[in-house]
């Protein structure tokens, strides 16, 4: 089967906020093969634009401060380098995968609000939902009881993109089975 792409995204937020007006502000990127194997990983902070400054909840959440934002480029260049990265190790067929929706949703409101084409064009795999099926458990659950429910270990630091995205791809052989 195909390597597979798989991403995670942190984005602008707050405590209690279900209407806040999320931005992207790091993207972690990985080629897996479908056994979970790293080919090539990819990050990047993105500057905010919306909500320039960051909440102390979304800070906290991710340990990502406001340094780390104010000195990245805006989201059509981190696109552009994510393009790249997507071009890099893509085969025909191949698909890209992330722990749920949002992320998905996320590039798509992004791409839309700075008037680009979305830097991912593969077909969507969503591994959460893939995750509850192979497994018949009713409800979806997050990636770190994903990890905890197969005897893996969560690496690095979560809420992370490249580090959730590299524990994702951890998680493929129990998703794809
Ligand atoms: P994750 O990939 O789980 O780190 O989550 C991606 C993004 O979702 C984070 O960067 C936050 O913007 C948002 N998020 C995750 N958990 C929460 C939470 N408990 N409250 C508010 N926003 C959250
Ligand atoms: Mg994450």
């Amino acid at each position: 089967m195909e390597n597979i792409l798989v991403v995670d995204l942190e984005a602008t937020c707050d405590e209690n906020a279900p209407d806040f007006d999320m931005q992207i502000i790091e993207v972690g990127a990985v080629w897996a093969t479908t056994t979970g194997e790293i080919l090539d990983t990819f990050q990047r902070f993105v500057r905010p634009v919306a909500n320039p400054v960051l909440t102390p909840f979304c800070t906290a959440l991710t340990g990502i401060c406001q340094a780390d934002v104010d000195g990245a480029s805006t989201f059509p260049d981190v696109a552009e380098a994510l393009h790249a990265f997507v071009a890099h190790h893509r085969q025909p067929g191949a698909m890209w995968a992330s722990w749920g929706a949002w992320d998905s949703k996320q590039l798509l409101k992004d791409s839309a609000r700075h008037g680009i084409a979305p830097p991912i064009d593969l077909p969507h795999l969503n591994a959460k939902r893939l995750f509850a099926k192979v497994r018949h458990i009713g409800k979806a659950v997050g990636m770190a009881k994903a990890c905890e429910l197969v005897g893996l270990q969560l690496e690095g630091t979560h809420h992370r993109a490249l580090d959730d995205a590299l524990n994702v791809a951890r998680l493929l052989p129990w998703v794809l089975r």
